[in-house]
């Protein structure tokens, strides 16, 4: 049997190890934490349960598909449903929308809260799903880094429509041409942020993205996002893939340009495949320091990071929703703040994922488990101390101001998440949560490929190599590279 070894349990490492155990590999996963899914974990706290990281769910044929491939019906060991109401979106002039997951009915939401024309939603969400009939097969589903992608029919006819596709303009300056009003900009503006990105550099091929969360859906797992890792995990074990946790891999072992193990402390593991799901920054100053570094790929601007307060409020809020967004009164002074001067603005959009909404059991009763987020810059040695006391200040004036009421004696427990323990806890370069930004037109082309061109049967899945970050991603970057072994 041939044997693979996975570093990391990311949900990229775990779903690599399905791909492999399935093509008859025997796999071994070192961990360097104590528990599988990296950035996909769960905290509890006094009776509230969080999900740590991801609170977005899109493309779940990507998780069932894994189930699928190993022979069983993902139904029956994956639950969730789609939800009606995407997001509420909040302002604190008083203005609210529901963004429905039925277009017309958003469209017209749109149209008598905010007074911009139903058609132009329509039209946007056309343009988008028109995107991602063009480049998802080039730019998710292969690797860039293979001639056949770039030369094939299909990729021709998206050539021929560079143009249309967006690739000359920002997100934000084509947003303004396709809405007449300024909220509906900043709403469609935000899913920048589904990559870490600022929607005033980013291309407008990023409008690909509200395809995803309209056209198709937005998800919610039964049992809690944290089920993606444990249902994953679970169904990985079934098929002899051993893991081993606590055990941070020290270097990647090589001999005549080709990997043919791992080193932890004094012991030595051998394999005919090594993988590495730990993030490529990190990965070459630590696990792969000996080999040749790529430089320009590493110094890519990284995307953002967050600052979470997962919050248990003793109270129930009937206004809130699984998504709640309290948008800045002035995005671009926020992004500005963010990716220019790196520092937190003082008026933040906030996010708040609350779980208890669908899954009762996450709060006590009367109670509700806020994951409360804002995004912030990635680390680069900023105050954070500093920083978290004062943006700790702002999110809770923010939500006193939209909610008209003092949230402060209603936080019964509180835990922090912020770029500096992203980091430590995952070996995410400056604790950005989506490997490299997707600030310039040729992002894409500048993330790590899926394998090593010096080193033979050395391969890379995760978020901070191609196709880019976030569950889905992640998920497409184990199935093209596994596709890539043999
Ligand atoms: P990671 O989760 O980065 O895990 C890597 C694993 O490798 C870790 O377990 C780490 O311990 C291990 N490791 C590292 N080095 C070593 C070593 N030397 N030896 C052994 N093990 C090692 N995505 C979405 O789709 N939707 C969202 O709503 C969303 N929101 C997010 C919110 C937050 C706060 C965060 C942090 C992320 C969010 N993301 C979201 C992004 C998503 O979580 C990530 O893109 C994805 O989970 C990354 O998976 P990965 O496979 O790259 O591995």
């Amino acid at each position: 049997k041939h044997k693979a070894i996975i570093i990391g349990s990311g949900i990229a490492g775990i779903a690599a190890s399905i791909r492999l155990a399935v093509k008859g590999f025997e796999v071994t996963v070192f961990e360097a934490n104590t528990y599988p899914g990296g950035k996909l974990a769960e905290i509890k706290l006094q009776g509230y349960r969080f999900d740590a990281g991801p609170s977005l769910f899109t493309l779940p044929e990507q998780v069932e598909e894994l189930f699928r491939l190993a022979g069983k019906n993902p139904e029956d060991y994956f639950q969730y449903q789609k939800l009606d109401v995407a997001c509420h979106y909040f302002w604190e002039d008083g203005k609210r929308v529901h963004a429905y997951g039925d277009i017309h009915a958003f469209a017209e939401e749109v149209e008598t809260k905010l007074g911009e024309p139903a058609a132009n939603v329509r039209k946007a969400l056309k343009s988008a799903a028109y995107l991602y009939e063009h480049l998802a097969p080039l730019f998710m589903h292969r690797s860039l880094h293979q001639w056949n992608t770039w030369v094939n029919p299909q990729a021709l006819r998206s050539y021929l429509r560079m143009g249309k596709l967006g690739i000359f303009d920002t997100m934000n300056g084509s947003n303004e041409k396709q809405f007449q009003q300024e909220k509906t900009v900043q709403l469609f503006n935000r899913y920048a942020t589904y990559n870490g990105s600022n929607p005033y550099e980013t291309p407008a091929t990023l409008n690909i993205i509200p395809h995803l969360e309209f056209n198709i859906g937005a998800f919610f797992p039964n049992k809690g996002m944290h089920d993606i890792t444990l249902s994953l995990y679970d169904l990985s074990k079934s098929l002899g893939v051993r893991y081993h946790f606590g055990k941070k891999v020290e270097e990647i072992l090589v001999e005549n340009n080709r990997a043919i193990g791992v080193k932890i402390g004094e012991e030595s593991y051998f394999a005919d495949t090594i993988i590495n799901n730990m993030d490529m920054v990190n990965a070459y100053k630590t696990i792969l320091s000996k080999q040749k570094q790529p430089k320009m790929l590493l110094d890519q601007p990284k995307s953002s990071s967050a600052l979470i307060f997962y919050w248990g409020i003793k109270q129930e809020f009937p206004e809130l929703d699984l998504h709640n967004i309290l948008f800045s009164e002035d995005y671009k002074a926020e992004f500005e703040h963010i990716f220019q001067r790196r520092t937190i603005y003082h008026d933040p959009t906030v996010y708040i994922n609350i779980t208890s909404v669908y899954k009762k059991d996450d709060a006590p009763a009367g109670c509700m488990n806020w994951f409360t987020m804002i995004n912030v810059p990635n680390n680069q040695g900023q105050d954070w101390d500093h920083l978290i006391s004062e943006a700790r200040k702002s999110i809770i004036a923010k939500i006193n101001r939209v909610l008209k009421t003092d949230i402060e004696p209603l936080i019964a427990v509180e835990e922090i998440l912020e770029p500096r323990s992203i980091e430590s806890k995952t070996s995410s370069a400056q604790g950005a949560l989506y490997g490299n930004s997707s600030n310039n037109r040729y992002a894409a082309f500048l993330r790590h490929a899926n394998f090593s061109s010096d080193i033979k049967n050395l391969y890379f899945c995760g978020g901070s190599v191609h196709p880019g970050g976030g569950i889905p991603l992640c998920l497409l970057s184990a199935k093209i590279m596994t596709e890539m072994i043999d």
